[in-house]
């Protein structure tokens, strides 16, 4: 009787321990398949960032570094995480671009230093809000293929869940879908952004032939427009946790810090990021007229 209750005991022991184990294995594994995949086709490094953060893969391309992720749900994206690809140039280029789905609030609003750029692509322009401080450069860089390949990037998504930004310091790349168990969407993704990047390398090249500087400005957010702006994911930095570099002081969302692994301001590699509340980092509320 003992032995018996002593064997079911036992036998009790040894199915949970399997289902904790079969637990861990999804946990750590199948969950984030596609980027354990990634990682291999295109010999890059998966990074785990322990079990509550999503892992990142990272591969070297040309000079330059791409990082894959995923980026929690925001104001901009409730409910939704994104899935994120950001090549971080190793040398900085003279140009900003911000391609947004035409739905977007966001593409209404001006940003200092740029203009709407159309392509002349009906079904494109009618697609995608472009702003970018050398139109020129824009047109010359949104070439039929680059076209192609966001175009392509757009079937991943729901429509109006795309959005571009190329600044000097970085592309980026973001999906507003969580492609970590669908490998094949997520190499599309990767794949496709790589194309567009080989685009603004190539475009660049031709510009810098044409004598233009290789980095104008420092690149560093101007308090007058507004609220800070985290240099990594162009989104405002007014909510949840913060960070500033500790070297250079500009804010970032405190994942897009981790995400990238440093400073996103080109020329300051800050290493250290120092916590504070979003709130501290609004601008001063104007002062009032003199009566
Ligand atoms: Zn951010
Ligand atoms: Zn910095």
């Amino acid at each position: 009787m003992t032995l018996l209750g002593f064997a079911i005991v036992a036998l009790a022991a040894y199915w949970s321990l399997r289902l904790i184990a079969r637990a861990a294995a999804w946990a750590l594994g199948s969950r984030y398949r596609a980027f354990r995949q990634l990682a291999g086709r295109f010999h890059g490094v998966y990074e785990t960032r322990g079990l509550s953060d999503s892992p990142i893969v990272s591969f070297p391309r040309g000079e330059d570094l791409v990082r894959v992720g995923l980026a929690p749900a925001s104001a901009r994206t409730p409910g939704v995480v994104s899935t994120r690809v950001v090549v971080r140039f190793r040398r900085g280029i003279p140009f900003r671009l911000d391609l947004l789905p035409a739905s977007s609030p966001r593409a209404r609003q001006a940003s200092q230093g740029t203009e709407t750029v159309a392509t002349g692509d009906r079904e494109f322009d009618g697609a995608f809000a472009v702003r970018a401080n050398d139109p020129d450069m824009a047109r010359d860089f949104l070439a039929a293929d680059v076209r192609w390949s966001i175009h392509n990037l757009g079937l991943l998504v729901r429509p109006g869940g795309l959005s571009l930004a190329v600044s000097p310091e970085r592309l980026l790349a973001q999906i507003d879908r969580d492609l970590s168990d669908d490998p094949e969407a997520l190499f599309a993704a990767v794949a496709e952004t790589m194309a567009v990047y080989d685009g603004l390398k190539a475009g660049v090249r031709r510009r810098i032939g044409e004598g233009v500087r290789i980095l104008e400005g420092d690149g560093r957010p101007d308090p007058a427009e507004g609220p800070p702006v985290c240099q990594v994911c162009g989104e405002p930095v007014v909510e949840g946790d913060a960070v500033v570099c500790r070297n250079c002081g500009a804010p970032h969302h405190r994942d897009c810090w981790e995400f990238v692994g440093s400073c996103s301001i080109y020329g300051c590699g800050g290493k250290v990021g120092r916590p504070v509340s979003a709130a501290t980092l609004r601008p001063a509320a104007p002062a009032p007229p003199p009566p």
